[in-house]
């Protein structure tokens, strides 16, 4: 008993979502850089081929879960990732986003560098766009601006 509650202490928290799975070796994925803190893999059904996604080792939900010390990692990473589609596909640039909850198709943090042609027909890209009414922008930037100011100590 007390080898097997010590082994379980020191499993570490997993999920059975496509990230873990693939972390773990147990999903085969185009993986194109892993270290102990992000895997990079491909995008089995890509925007544009060379679509990138990078996920946290760990299991992290959503950006609103990701610990400090992995943010300038995942952006550094993000960084590197489109400089070698550049490098590498000749990409003329990138389309970097994650998505929250909403339109999140798996429950792991992933952020996706997608490669960019110019005239590569993308328009508009995922989301239909929309227009302010008058006043209406000024109302929208204080209550985000207010929220943000309620964040600090
Ligand atoms: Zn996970």
């Amino acid at each position: 008993m007390a080898v097997a509650a010590t082994l379980a202490a020191t499993i570490p928290k997993v999920s059975d979502d496509i990230v873990c799975k693939i972390v773990r070796g147990d999903l085969d994925a185009a993986v194109v850089t892993r270290d102990e803190q992000l895997v990079a893999f491909l995008d089995n059904r890509p925007v544009f081929k060379g679509h990138v996604l990078i996920s946290p080792v760990r299991h992290v939900h959503t950006l609103l879960d990701l610990p400090e010390e992995l943010m300038q990692p995942l952006l550094t990473l993000a960084q590197r990732v489109a400089s070698a589609l550049g490098d590498a596909l000749g990409a003329d640039g990138t389309f970097v986003a994650m998505n929250n909850v909403v339109s999140q198709s798996v429950p792991h943090l992933h952020l996706h560098v997608v490669p960019r042609a110019k005239r590569d027909g993308l328009r508009g890209f995922f989301w239909p766009r929309t227009s302010y009414a008058e006043g209406e922008m000024a109302d929208y930037a204080a209550r985000i601006s207010q929220a943000l100011q309620r964040q600090l100590p």
